[in-house]
């Protein structure tokens, strides 16, 4: 076994995996509706001024679409209160990986984005918090050392400031172009979770649609509340990959969102819309400002 498949074995990462990753990458439902004007799950017609005011949800059924950091920062946080921060922080090639640099560079010309999560402060509804908002279209939002570094300054920030955490997770795992520094990253993020525990403040988890791997296995999971958007894929390793493995049939609705909720892997499935008000209700509970 080469040095490369061992890095892979580690990372959970075999072949059956990463194309499952790329099959969740691929899909792209976003550019499916600006052609056809139809939402893909119920066919009926949507026009785009319709879909923007409705935060990209179908309001005939309810489906999501999978929409970017800059309009999820548009939908959860006040307006003109976000504050990026640590956005200088840039991924080296630290184990070497023939042709990485390349796809940071491809990346981030897809994404507009440096890296796979944006952190900063803001208000959401007038309450203050930090935020980090990942984003499935740099790299699936994997994992690397600068996605765990960010996410875990932002973690450390609202212990030092006293503010609540807010996380929108979305990825397809860990970053196997970095091999072990990825993994490190869910120690990292956890240690820094414990730092926030100390100080009192909450960590209010968002999973949006995908959820998987090494981010599903740390900090995403480590939320004082855990909501999801409705019929977001969560998991730690794809359903076709583990039905190859206990060759057994899954059950209907497998890692989806409704179905860990009734599993009590999820606290609370909160339609888009709905996501604002929710959170500034639970910093508020959070903080004593209300009362039974
Ligand atoms: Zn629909």
């Amino acid at each position: 076994m080469g040095l490369l498949d061992s890095l892979k074995n580690a990372l959970g990462l075999n072949q059956k995996q990463e194309t499952e990753v790329s099959i969740a990458a691929s899909r792209d439902d976003r550019a499916e509706v600006l052609q056809k004007h139809q939402c893909p799950n119920c066919h009926a017609h949507l026009d785009d001024g319709e879909l923007e005011r409705d935060f990209f949800v179908c309001r005939h059924c309810g489906y999501h679409f999978r929409i970017t950091v800059q309009e999820r920062i548009k939908y959860t946080v006040d307006l003109g209160t976000f504050q990026e921060t640590a956005s200088q922080v840039y991924s080296i090639n630290p184990i070497g990986f023939p042709g990485y640099e390349a796809k940071i560079l491809e990346a981030r010309t897809a994404s507009g984005l440096n890296e796979a999560v944006i952190t900063g402060t803001g208000e959401v509804k007038g309450r203050k918090a930090v935020f980090a908002f990942m984003s499935f279209k740099f790299m699936g939002g994997s994992m690397g050392s600068v996605v765990g570094e960010k996410i875990a300054r932002a973690i450390i920030l609202g212990a030092e400031r006293g503010l609540p955490v807010v996380l929108f997770a979305t990825s397809g795992g860990a970053r196997m172009q970095e091999g072990i520094f990825s993994l490190m990253q869910m120690a990292k993020t956890s240690a820094a979770l414990a730092q926030l525990e100390v100080s009192g403040q909450a960590f209010i988890v968002v999973l949006t649609d995908p959820t998987y791997g090494g981010v599903t296995a740390s900090f995403a999971s480590l939320g004082d509340v855990i909501l999801a958007e409705p019929r977001a894929m969560i998991g730690f390793a794809g359903p076709r990959v583990i039905e190859g493995t206990i060759r057994q049939k899954l059950p209907e609705g497998f890692q989806r969102s409704e179905f860990l909720l009734e599993k009590g892997f999820v606290d609370a499935i909160v339609p888009r819309g709905q996501l604002p008000e929710k959170l500034a209700f639970l910093i508020d509970a959070h903080q004593g400002r209300i009362r039974p």
